[in-house]
């Protein structure tokens, strides 16, 4: 998401913020964005992936809208203790498959 108040046209890394635990962009925290300017941090979605992806683990209520792709989907998700936002399996999967793509995100899919 956005910081309050930021202007779109000159946003700073300062003025992007996790969708999942409200911290900022920075070199050394990399962001995936998903639709609408939702983003979600390296180190939540480590442990949305872990939880989700290698634990089976769901702790989203149902009926959720995932905050990354903005759907209802029957599937497993993790929800943010922090904030409450809830991203999907699908999503998570993808954007740790793009993080570690990304050699500069130094970023890599925990293991079991
Ligand atoms: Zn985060
Ligand atoms: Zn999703």
């Amino acid at each position: 998401m956005r910081r309050e108040g930021c202007d779109e046209n000159n946003a700073q890394m300062t003025d992007f913020l996790c969708d999942f635990c409200g911290g900022t962009w920075t070199e050394d925290l990399p962001m995936v964005e998903g639709h609408k300017g939702s983003l979600i941090c390296g180190a939540c979605l480590r442990e949305a992936y872990r939880r989700v992806v290698v634990l089976g683990e769901n702790s989203a209520d149902e009926g959720y809208a995932c905050a990354l792709c903005l759907l209802t989907k029957p599937e497993a998700a993790w929800r943010s203790p922090a904030t409450g936002s809830t991203a999907c399996r699908w999503c998570i999967n993808r954007s740790a498959t793009m993080l570690a793509k990304d050699p500069d995100s130094r970023w890599t899919k925990p293991e079991a």
